[in-house]
C-alpha cells in the first residue's frame, strides 16, 4: 500500500527560476508547505479508505460522488490541491512566456477573437473570483473551449470539464510579492507561461 501514497512532485525548476515574475519566497512557501499540506491531507483522508490508494486522484475528482461521504469534502479540497498544483508548475517556466501558435492558437482565436481577448477575459475571471480559487481554460464537456473560475481547490473534472491550463488566485499565490494587487500578478503570470506544457496537455485531451 505504501507505494501508492501520494508524494509531492519535484519542481521541474529552482525555487527562484520564475523571479522576477514569481519570487523565490513564494514558490518554496507554495511548493513545500502548501502543496506538501494538500498531499499530506489527502493521504490522511484516504488512509480512513484505503482501497481508494488505487485510484488516480484524477479519478476521484471526476466522480466524487463515489468516494465515501465522511472523506468527500477532505478529497475534494486536498486532491483537487494536489491535481491543481501539480498542473501548475508543470505549466510554468523561466523560459516561459511569448506568444502561443499551432492548432491550440487558433482554437483560442477562433473562440474568443484574439489572443489578446483571450488573456483579458482569463485576467478579468481570475480577478473577479472573490476569495480564493482557481481561474481555468479548459475544453468544455460539449468540446468547447471555455474560460471559467472555481472556488477553492475545485477542479473543472468534478464538472466534466478538462483543464488545460490555469492559475491560482489565492492569496497565498503572490501577496507576499504583489500584496493586495491580484491583477498585477494575473498581468505578470503571462510572462512564465510554459506553451509547450499547455498544448502538450491539449493535446492529450
Ligand atoms: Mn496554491
Amino acid at each position: 500500500m505504501d507505494k501508492k501514497i501520494h508524494t509531492l512532485p519535484e519542481l521541474p525548476y529552482a525555487y527562484d527560476a520564475l523571479a522576477p515574475f514569481i519570487s523565490k519566497e513564494i514558490m518554496e512557501l507554495h511548493h513545500s508547505k502548501h502543496h506538501a499540506a494538500y498531499i499530506k491531507n489527502l493521504n490522511d483522508a484516504l488512509g480512513k479508505h484505503p482501497e481508494l490508494f488505487e485510484k488516480t486522484v484524477e479519478d476521484l475528482l471526476k466522480d466524487l460522488d463515489v468516494v465515501p461521504e465522511d472523506i468527500r469534502m477532505a478529497v475534494k479540497n486536498n486532491g483537487g490541491g494536489h491535481v491543481n498544483h501539480s498542473m501548475f508548475w508543470e505549466t510554468m517556466s523561466p523560459k516561459g512566456g511569448g506568444e502561443l501558435t499551432g492548432v491550440l492558437a487558433e482554437e483560442i482565436t477562433k473562440t474568443f477573437g484574439s489572443f489578446e481577448d483571450f488573456k483579458a477575459k482569463f485576467n478579468d475571471a481570475g480577478a473577479k473570483r472573490f476569495g480564493s480559487g482557481w481561474v481555468w481554460l479548459v475544453r468544455t464537456k460539449e468540446g468547447k473551449l471555455n474560460v471559467l473560475s472555481t472556488a477553492n481547490q475545485d477542479n473543472p473534472m468534478s464538472e466534466g470539464h478538462f483543464p488545460i491550463m490555469g492559475n491560482d488566485v489565492w492569496e497565498h499565490a503572490y501577496y507576499l510579492q504583489y500584496k493586495n494587487v491580484r491583477a498585477d500578478y494575473l498581468k505578470a503570470w503571462w510572462n512564465v507561461v510554459n506553451w509547450q506544457a499547455v498544448e502538450k496537455r491539449f493535446n492529450n485531451i
